[in-house]
């Protein structure tokens, strides 16, 4: 529970979970709380400053493992927002921070206490910040190592009970340690083989990097429904961008979507430059039309110091012409 509403009767299924929630509360509300009663029968909640009436009081459920709220009192009084607050643990930022230090994997330890700051409105030394970058990073690694070690598993299940579902893993041909290593993977559910039939003939694709310590890359193609809304086709995760990669993507997607030489004769891919995907391109779908993304043109314009609102517009008119002389009007703009 992140932002936990207490009341009385709500319901926990361990202490450990009543303490979590109590703590998320305290953070959210800059409190600083304690816990004047700890034990395996009940356990009290108060704020440190004195005076203040806050109050908790859970007890274990009778003859449960649940533990239940028997009392709440919900406002603090005379207590301000407390910054240096002595509940704050690195191991319990870690926990709230987890996600997001994912996603920020080159925060320095300055940026993360800031960003702390500004968010969650207490201060971490910085120590205190090291020690929950390091540990928000132990949880991301052991969650990705669990993650690929279930793979088989996962295989299985899909196979299961989405039978008609393509999921396969490419090992390396190298071995380590007398072993292969997981080298790529791909899905196209059957659900996507199904829509994909009444989409518009338009596919997008485009790939990522991913950011756990394994690295790699996602690819994935999506689709434009009857609504023109996103339709997700096929995903793959690989070690990077490469001819052969997406050669391999292309051919799997191939057979998937049931693209033949006539259906791709009415296709369009739409795509920016990555590197590999054009010489894949010409390899596995010769026939189908291709086109670029123009966000990313745009996008990679502006990169080489092409800037500015008339610039955008100019190719964005160039780019929505639908007559020989507009587009001929929008060009020598650019070039203006
Ligand atoms: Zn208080």
């Amino acid at each position: 529970m992140q932002s936990p509403k207490f009341y009385v009767g709500l319901t926990f299924v361990s202490k450990q979970e009543f303490r979590d929630a109590v703590y998320n509360h305290a953070f959210n509300n800059g409190k600083e709380l304690k816990f004047i009663r700890n034990d395996k029968n009940r356990v009290y909640v108060r704020c440190r400053q004195t005076g203040c009436p806050f109050r908790i009081n859970a007890w274990k459920v009778k003859n449960a493992m649940t533990w239940r709220i028997a009392s709440y009192h919900e406002e603090h009084e005379g207590c301000g927002w407390v910054y240096e607050n002595s509940m704050v643990k690195s191991t319990r930022v870690a926990k709230r921070w987890v996600k997001e230090i994912g996603h920020h994997v080159t925060w320095t330890t300055a940026e993360f206490r800031k960003k702390v700051k500004v968010d969650e409105g207490f201060e971490l030394s910085s120590k205190q910040a090291y020690r929950a970058m390091k540990k928000a990073k132990a949880i991301l690694d052991g969650e990705a190592e669990e993650s690929f070690r279930k793979i088989w598993d996962y295989c299985l299940e899909i196979d299961k009970t989405n039978p008609n579902t393509s999921c396969h893993v490419k090992k390396t041909e190298l071995l380590y340690d007398g072993k292969p290593r997981f080298l790529r993977m791909y899905f196209c559910w059957e659900a996507s083989k199904e829509g994909y039939k009444f989409c518009r003939k338009l596919i997008g694709v485009d790939g990522c990097h991913l950011k756990t310590k394994f690295g790699g890359q996602l690819l994935i193609a999506v689709g434009i429904d009857g609504n023109d809304s996103i339709f997700p086709l096929v995903y793959a995760i690989v070690e990077g961008e490469t001819k052969d990669s997406w050669s391999w993507f292309f051919t799997l997607l191939k057979k998937d979507l049931q693209i033949t030489v006539e259906a791709q004769q009415q296709l369009t891919f739409i795509s920016d430059k990555q590197k590999g995907l054009l010489p894949a391109f010409q390899e596995v779908l010769p026939n189908a039309s291709h086109r670029f993304c123009v966000r990313h043109l745009h996008g990679n314009m502006k990169l080489a110091g092409f800037l500015g609102k008339a610039m955008k517009d100019a190719l964005w008119a160039a780019a929505k012409a639908t007559t020989v002389n507009s587009f001929s009007d929008a060009m020598t703009e650019i070039k203006d």
